[in-house]
């Protein structure tokens, strides 16, 4: 899977629905380069409350905890000259912007590691990750464990009603669904109303 590199650059991505496993995979990469002894810098946005207020910035077994960027552009200014292997988390909450920083850095010869889930509530391609999808030298797609069925999941189900392209949450706001139980922009409340007695009327 991890194929060992020389000194070019290099593009890695990870990409799929929520709880499919992209941090983990992501770190777990991350750590074998500090074992191997690479200079290695983290990045997460600063926008992913799960971590940053809730639960407290997890380092993941890393020798030094991520750095919490707002922007994409922000990455180039914490970036060590001397990293060789650049991981960046939930790469969604950057945005575009973060295609051709991306590229830059591998350009520059970095090993550049990128998770972020592919595709939006509603199942539709969620930029930035299929550009940089295109630009990888590889690709790793995870899956989840759909909660209906127990099946292979590839969507992120959100369970509350808003057409925002980003909520921020995790478990209780979304859950893992595979392409059969999805529901795009069907919040499970709108379900339980359809079935459930009106109140105040007589049935
Ligand atoms: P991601 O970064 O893709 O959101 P994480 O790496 O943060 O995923 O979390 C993956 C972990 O979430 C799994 O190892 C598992 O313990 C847990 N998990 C919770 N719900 C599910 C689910 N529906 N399918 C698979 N794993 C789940
Ligand atoms: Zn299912």
């Amino acid at each position: 899977m991890n194929i060992v590199q020389g000194h070019t650059g290099w593009l890695e991505v990870i990409c799929g629905p929520m709880f499919s496993g992209k941090s983990e995979e992501l770190m777990r990469r991350m750590r074998r380069s500090e074992i191997a002894r690479r200079r290695v810098q983290m990045f997460q946005p600063a926008v992913d409350l799960r971590r940053s207020s809730e639960e407290g910035v997890s380092q993941g077994g890393l020798r030094t905890p991520p750095l919490l960027v707002s922007s994409a552009k922000e990455i180039l200014d914490f970036l060590e000259v001397r990293t060789e292997v650049v991981g960046i988390d939930d790469a969604h909450f950057l945005g575009p912007d973060l295609v051709e920083i991306a590229n830059h850095l591998a350009d520059m010869g970095k090993q550049v590691i990128v998770a972020g889930l592919d595709t939006d509530y509603m199942g539709r391609p969620f930029e930035p990750i299929p550009a940089l999808l295109a630009l990888a030298e590889e690709i790793t797609k995870t899956l989840a464990i759909c909660v209906q069925c127990g099946g292979p999941a590839k969507y992120t189900q959100r369970l509350v009603e808003s057409t925002e392209r980003i909520v921020i949450g995790a478990a209780g706001l979304y859950e893992a669904r595979c392409r059969r139980c999805f529901e795009p922009g069907v919040p499970r409340q709108q379900q339980l109303d359809f079935v459930k007695p009106k109140p105040g009327k007589v049935q």
